[in-house]
């Protein structure tokens, strides 16, 4: 087993938004009155695990349609996102070469050659590249996650169905008892890759678990927080769809990277994380 450490380019947050804390309101967490000058930039990261199974991609990042020249482009990212709203919570910016389906292409691999591609939740930087991977046998994520793209209005300016839309993108049941909320989804039935519910930043967020033979493994959590010290010191990020929730999966991310089976426990967007690889 070999995980890739991608990252597909940046995204501009409030720095409210990885470490708020408990206590931080939703607006103070989006930035939407901040100036980017005041702002911070953070990885977005994908993955992309060599498995005896085949080729399984753990999130897209953005689309390139984001940034075509490689730089901040407003128009063509509301364009891209399509929302005005979402421009102003979450800018991002992807160098020549990064988008998640040029760094396939470089190593050879089409998105034919994807046996999976699991979302880990369907938030714009994680879904909206996408278009990328079209071909992939499957792309998957919770059947939780896509039922609660409608369920209010925050929700409707959230997710925008035009990223994943003529993809294919399928639901997963949990098939499993694992994790804070003992809901799990075995992607091949032998412990190798396992989906772990961690709710609480999105109704439908996974962790990706990948596994070898003897036991370690390595622990994607994607947004159940934003770096080491989000489980070291139990904090938070700024925006929760519920409070209560992310904070007992926070504790579990906790539990887990504690392990000392665990080799590396990585946050989507750790500033800390850089590209790399991981032999298990
Ligand atoms: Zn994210």
């Amino acid at each position: 087993m070999r995980v890739h450490v991608f990252h597909t380019g940046a995204v501009c947050v409030s720095p409210n938004l990885p470490f708020g804390g408990e206590d931080c309101n939703p607006i103070k967490a989006s930035g939407i009155f901040q100036k980017r000058s005041e702002r911070i930039w953070l990885p977005v990261s994908a993955y992309l695990i060599e498995s005896d199974h085949g080729l399984v991609l753990v999130d897209t990042g953005w689309d390139r349609s984001m940034s075509p020249n490689g730089t901040l482009d407003k128009e063509a990212q509301i364009a891209s996102l399509g929302s005005r709203a979402l421009y102003l919570t979450n800018q991002g910016v992807i160098a020549k070469g990064m988008a998640i389906g040029e760094q396939l292409a470089a190593m050879g691999i089409k998105p034919q050659d994807l046996d999976y591609v699991i979302l880990t939740h369907l938030d714009c930087d994680h879904a909206n590249g996408v278009p990328q991977i079209v071909g992939a046998r499957h792309i998957v994520t919770s059947a939780d996650e896509l039922a609660s793209i409608n369920k209010n209005v925050m929700a409707r300016i959230r997710y925008q169905s035009k990223w994943w839309e003529g993809s294919g993108l399928k639901t997963f049941d949990w098939n499993g008892t694992e994790g804070p909320f003992h809901k799990s989804y075995d992607l091949f039935g032998d412990g190798s890759i396992v989906c772990i519910a961690i709710p609480g930043h999105s109704d439908g967020l996974c962790a990706v678990r990948v596994s070898a033979d003897d036991g370690r493994f390595v622990l994607l959590f994607s947004d159940g927080g934003y770096g080491e010290k989000s489980w070291r010191e139990l904090i938070p990020s700024g925006i929760a769809n519920n409070r209560a929730d992310q904070m007992t999966s926070l504790r579990w991310i906790r539990e887990q990277s504690l392990d000392p089976k665990c080799v590396e426990s990585l946050a989507n967007h750790d500033q800390k994380v850089k590209p790399h690889v991981i032999e298990l």
